[in-house]
């Protein structure tokens, strides 16, 4: 039987029995971790687990075991960073540290990485892989167009190797294996991945993605975000490139040696294939870049990379570089944890759910509903954002329709550690939950007493830039500030777009986007002008690329780079204000 079919074979029968598994898996983290300094202080170290079953197991640590956050456990994380090699969350040493991206939640986060972490990465590629070619064969022996970056890896003061998760994937034994054992091999050599310079890195992969073009079986990256940016480089870099082709030599502005030998390795001057992508790039060129993919690589049989969440207003640009190609999306997890796996390849990103895994981490869900009025009897807990809780329940007792925050126990020291994420159950794969990304639970926009979530953010610059299509411009990319320095506070949103727009149509765009926050707080706050009128603030062009450069000179690795929808970060408003060259308000409010 083909490997493919054996991982499948796998999970079917972990996703039947997705409660039991749950159950085992569980058992596993706390028999590896017992000894620990952090389950022994809740569990007590002398607990003789073979003495208890599964339910009673499962009762007894979330019953003893504190749901936590990042801040809870901050400091044993801590505390290995700077050396410690006591057993302070697992029964092993932690030996390497990841970095979450922090774009998310505005600062990085440790978060302890084992040979766990990038053996699970594997596992999931692997399996979605098997899932894709089922309904996308590809050619064995061709080639994938992957726009990956490693940041830089460093040392705590501990001496604990540290860096993001996928620079740790990328520069581990089962990243290698992948690219030995896969039916297709990435265009670009490790040298190029691992550089650490994203503007070198995309020359190269693109270089090496037109020289392989025939070849190229797929189009991939970690978050959207990347190719989209590549794409958006091609557009300017594609006379270089053809150049390079044509002499076989490659631009001087690679200056790293690794890169640049790995790379001088695969040129020879080929004047005939400079020639033809030349004449498509002019064609190109004159459309407005529209089915670059296809007409660049006419083999590509999709695009797969993370498309959901704060990737989806990428979609448009993304769909546009696509032409006709598949978008297929990619699987869902964190640096803390894989979680599930896209089984529809077919699915379009707006209706992607994501089976989860039961061997990876143990779940639990937090019910999550929007506040309404309590009575006296409701076991819910208010919060101080737009939810009430109920109590976690585990994987196999969740509700199709409702939605969750995600609580993960994982092999590498972190229990019932809150992710953040809220999720909604869209059904079942066999015994296992499919769930759609919603959002971050943090709330992004508040001046008072409005909540609004990344989510609601989306929805209503979404809203708002409709309106361009009646024009030639398109918005490039956005955030936010709530504004609270001057009486009242408001909110600012910046957008950053390509093309001419009049006036009066950024006027219209920024009082759509008022309008489309229903949120009550919002909504009565704006009536009774307890928050100011909504700021829209175009930026100049290249703005966002200064935003995303200043992450990447910080440490976040491109492959992992999400821009802030909201931001309190001074750095970050300064180059904002700086690259303001319009403002609007939104002074006739219409809800
Ligand atoms: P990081 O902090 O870089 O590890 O990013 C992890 C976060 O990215 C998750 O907690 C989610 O908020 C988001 N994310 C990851 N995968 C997906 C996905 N498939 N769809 C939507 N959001 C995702």
């Amino acid at each position: 039987m083909a490997a493919e079919d054996d991982i499948v074979e796998w999970f079917e029968a972990a996703a039947e029995t997705a409660g039991a598994v749950q159950s085992q898996t569980l058992r596993r983290i706390i028999e590896s971790n017992l000894g620990s300094e952090y389950l022994g202080r809740w569990l007590g170290g002398d607990l003789r687990v073979q003495d208890l079953s599964p339910a009673e197991l499962e009762s007894l640590f979330t019953s003893a075991v504190p749901l936590a956050t990042h801040a809870d456990l901050e400091p044993y994380i801590q505390r290995i960073a700077h050396g410690d090699a006591s057993p302070v969350l697992t029964q092993q040493p932690i030996t390497m540290l990841s970095l979450s991206s922090g774009t998310t939640g505005g600062r990085p986060k440790y978060v302890p990485f084992t040979r766990f972490s990038s053996q699970s990465t594997l596992e999931i590629f692997r399996l979605a892989a098997a899932y894709r070619s089922r309904v996308f064969p590809i050619r064995s022996g061709g080639r994938i167009l992957e726009f990956i970056y490693s940041s830089k890896q460093f040392q705590t003061k501990g001496g604990l190797m540290a860096g993001t998760a996928t620079t740790h994937y990328f520069a581990s034994e089962e990243f290698k294996t992948k690219q030995r054992t896969t039916k297709c091999f990435t265009c670009s050599p490790f040298e190029v991945i691992s550089a650490g310079d994203y503007q070198q890195s995309t020359y190269c992969h693109l270089l090496l993605g037109l020289l392989f073009h025939e070849e190229v079986e797929f189009v991939a990256s970690t978050f959207a975000y990347s190719i989209v940016q590549a794409l958006t480089a091609f557009e300017e870099l594609w006379e270089e490139l053809c150049e390079d082709m044509r002499q076989g030599t490659l631009s001087s502005k690679i200056s790293m040696p690794t890169m640049r030998k790995a790379v001088v390795e695969n040129l020879v001057p080929n004047p005939s294939l400079a020639s033809k992508i030349e004449r498509e790039c002019e064609g190109l060129r004159r459309s407005g870049w529209c089915g670059l993919i296809p007409r660049v690589w006419p083999n590509a049989k999709y695009i797969y990379s993370i498309m959901t969440g704060s990737m989806q207003p990428y979609l448009r640009k993304l769909r546009h570089y696509a032409g006709e190609v598949p978008l297929v999306c990619a699987e869902y997890g964190s640096t803390e944890s894989w979680i599930g796996v896209n089984l529809e390849p077919l699915n379009p990103p707006e209706r992607v759910a994501f089976a989860v895994i039961p061997t990876f981490s143990y779940f639990e869900f937090i019910p999550l509903h929007k506040q309404r009025k309590q009575d006296s009897s409701s076991r819910l807990v208010t919060t101080d954002d737009d939810f009430e809780e109920g109590q976690p329940v585990p994987l196999c007792k969740v509700s199709v329709g409702q939605q969750y925050e995600i609580v993960l126990t994982t092999f590498t020291g972190l229990y019932r550690y809150r992710l953040g994420d809220v999720v909604e159950v869209a059904g079942f794969y066999k015994g296992t939950p499919q769930l759609t990304f919603v959002c971050r639970r943090k709330l992004v926009l508040t001046v008072n007493i409005d909540k609004n979530t990344e989510r609601d953010l989306q929805l209503a610059v979404e809203k708002g830039s409709c309106l361009l299509s009646r024009t030639k411009a398109e918005l490039v990319d956005f955030t936010s500030h709530a504004e609270v320095a001057h009486h009242p506070g408001h909110y600012v949103i910046y957008w950053e777009i390509k093309g001419e727009v009049e006036e009066g149509v950024l006027q219209d765009c920024c009082r759509e986007m008022d309008a489309a926050f229903v949120d009550q707080g919002y909504v009565v706050s704006r009536k009774t002008s307890s928050i100011g009128p909504l700021e829209l603030r175009i930026v100049d062009t290249g703005t966002f690329r200064k935003i995303m450069e200043h992450f990447i000179g910080n440490g976040t690795a491109m492959s992992q780079f999400k821009t802030p929808r909201c931001t309190t970060n001074q750095v970050l408003l300064t180059i904002l204000d700086c690259c303001t060259v319009k403002r609007f308000w939104s002074t006739a409010y219409s809800p």
